[in-house]
């Protein structure tokens, strides 16, 4: 009897490994498809500055637009993108279609003086030894400036091999290109390395920033900020959803902000509509 429901406990797993193997299989396909098809699309969030409330700023957020019109969001595909592989086409495509869409925001005289475009970089994208030779050459074909970009990858990416990742911080550095770490906070920074490498942002991550009402979290959040400016880095709150939120945040001196409460992601044409607007509010004040 003991021996029966032992086999069949054993057929319900392989089973359900074999449904779960196919289903990841079944992504993959379908990503290699719709990558194919340019079914991945960008949408932008503005990055604001937190005394003046002007955009300083946008970070492109990939997302996959099915052919129903679902709009798919990052965490469903980007672990699955990683571990195949695809994360490369399709980071390279995000990187350069967001050089393009920053050329098309110049061109149209919005974005003022700094501007930047922040992509973010997953693990595998920033470990391929080709990195750096691989945005140089993007920024060229596509004519941006190597300072309007910053990439962003988180502490654990960057502490797992910290002298090799340092060599790339270098040679993006050189280029001109700018560095932050994004969801800061949340992995393991050995403080050693974080004051050697050359970081231009921090981002503090969205949990300490809805957390803020406890103590426990406002004192993380003040930590980072005076963490950043010890380092020489600006500093950058994701998640303010919230407009007290945004004052106890900029009470503390911390810089940038990024979250629902200024700016939603939004594709390029609402973008192109709400920096215009932004920049039309502030020429009338002016
Ligand atoms: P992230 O880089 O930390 O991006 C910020 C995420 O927080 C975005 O989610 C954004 O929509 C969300 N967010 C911003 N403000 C608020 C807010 O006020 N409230 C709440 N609840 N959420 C807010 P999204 O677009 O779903 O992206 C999730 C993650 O997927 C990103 O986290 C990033 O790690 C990854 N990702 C997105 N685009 C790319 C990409 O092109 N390449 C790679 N490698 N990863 C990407
Ligand atoms: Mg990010
Ligand atoms: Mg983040
Ligand atoms: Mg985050």
């Amino acid at each position: 009897e003991a021996r029966k429901s032992g086999w069949g406990r054993v057929r319900v797993f392989e089973w359900s490994m074999r449904q779960r193997a196919e289903r990841v299989m079944d992504l993959e396909t379908n990503l290699r498809l719709a990558l194919d098809h340019r079914e991945f699309i960008l949408h932008y969030q503005p990055i604001f500055d937190l005394k003046t409330l002007a955009p300083c700023g946008v970070e492109a957020l990939v997302r996959w637009r099915r052919p129903t019109g679902e709009l798919v969001p990052p965490d469903e595909f980007i672990p699955a993108a990683e571990q195949s592989g695809l994360i490369i086409p399709l980071g390279a495509m995000v990187l350069a279609e967001a050089c393009r869409a920053m050329g098309r925001l110049r061109r149209g005289g919005l974005g003022g003086n700094p501007f930047f475009m922040s992509v973010n970089l997953s693990a595998r994208q920033f470990t391929q030894p080709e990195l750096v030779k691989q945005v140089v050459r993007t920024l060229r074909d596509e004519r941006m400036a190597p300072g309007d970009l910053k990439l962003e990858i988180t502490e654990s990416v960057l502490m797992e091999h910290p002298e090799s990742a340092m060599l790339k911080l270098r040679g993006l550095r050189e280029f001109g290109v700018g560095i932050g770490i994004d969801d800061f906070g949340t992995g393991y920074s050995s403080l050693a390395y974080l004051q050697r490498f050359p970081i231009d942002t921090l981002k503090v991550d969205r949990g300490f920033v809805s957390g803020m009402d406890e103590y426990g979290n406002r004192v993380i959040v003040r930590s980072i900020i005076g963490l950043a400016h010890s380092l020489g880095c600006d500093v950058v709150a994701e998640g303010i959803e919230t407009e007290s939120q945004l004052r106890d945040l900029a009470g503390l001196g911390c810089d940038l902000g990024q979250g629902f409460f200024y700016a939603r992601p939004m594709d390029e044409a609402a973008l192109t509509s709400f920096l215009g607007k932004e920049e039309g509010a502030r020429g009338e004040t002016l």
